[in-house]
């Protein structure tokens, strides 16, 4: 049977270099219950040892938390990944580590904080998390798909890290799930401004979610799927149907 998922598939936690040190496992599960929101994703920069950790936590208060992360591709272009099983989403990291150069400097970039489910820190992590992986936007879709993942092309509407500015348009070879547009987006004169043909924009489906770094904006923006279950291969489903993706903010559901 469908059922309506109320989803926010972006979201940071004090892992992500600029992310907020109050993006903790707990702090963001209790933010995203007082929201009504079902799903979410977590999605650090190029990152993933906080997901087990939510995890727990969603599953513990029936959230679902689907482990994921935001890649940064050569060409500074921002690509969400989710994975439905832990070891699709380990073996995406390992090749995410194996292309990110660079070692972090926190007192520069931000502390990349690994919590546990109570938000302890075990570890720092020193990947230059903030940096981008020598992988082009072809190959991090690639690999997303290999490993089962779902593809989608970050806050394609912003100046900074969307495929849209930096290359000016989407390659017809790309084969992305979904486009996110970001919270602060209006559909309508977005889809206003790239209807033309030459962006390649207009024949991907738009998704949207917060993009939060801090607890405020947890839920600014979610996605309503329509599916059977709140999974990667359901949302994929959803994504591909014809009125099962319904954009919202706060005042709509
Ligand atoms: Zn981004
Ligand atoms: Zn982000």
């Amino acid at each position: 049977m469908l059922k309506k998922y109320r989803a926010d598939c972006h979201i940071h936690t004090c892992l992500s270099p600029c992310g907020d040190s109050e993006m903790l496992p707990e702090t963001i599960i209790k933010k995203v219950k007082e929201q009504g929101i079902d799903v979410i994703c977590i999605s650090d920069h190029n990152a993933t040892e906080n997901v087990l950790e939510v995890k727990k936590v969603g599953n513990r208060e029936g959230i679902t938390v689907i482990g994921g992360m935001e890649i940064t591709s050569k060409e500074e272009v921002h690509v969400l990944a989710f994975f439905n099983d832990d070891s699709d989403l380990n073996d995406m990291q390992r090749v995410v580590y194996d292309n990110l150069p660079g070692t972090n400097n926190q007192e520069l970039y931000g502390y990349q904080c690994c919590v546990d489910e109570f938000g302890y820190i075990k570890f720092l992590n020193q990947h230059l998390l903030i940096g981008a992986t020598t992988l082009s936007i072809e190959e991090v879709v690639d690999a997303i798909h290999r490993f089962n993942g779902i593809a989608i092309a970050a806050h394609v509407d912003r100046e900074a890290f969307s495929i849209v500015n930096q290359l000016g348009f989407i390659p017809e070879e790309l084969e992305f799930d979904a486009l996110e547009i970001s919270s602060e987006c209006n559909y309508r004169e977005f889809s206003k401004k790239y209807i033309s043909k030459e962006y390649g924009i207009m024949r991907y489906p738009i998704v949207s979610f917060s993009d939060a770094h801090k607890l405020d904006d947890i839920g600014k923006r979610c996605t309503i799927f329509i599916c059977e279950k709140p999974t990667v291969e359901s949302i994929k489903e959803a994504i591909k149907g014809v009125n099962r993706v319904i954009l919202c903010d706060n005042s709509d559901v």
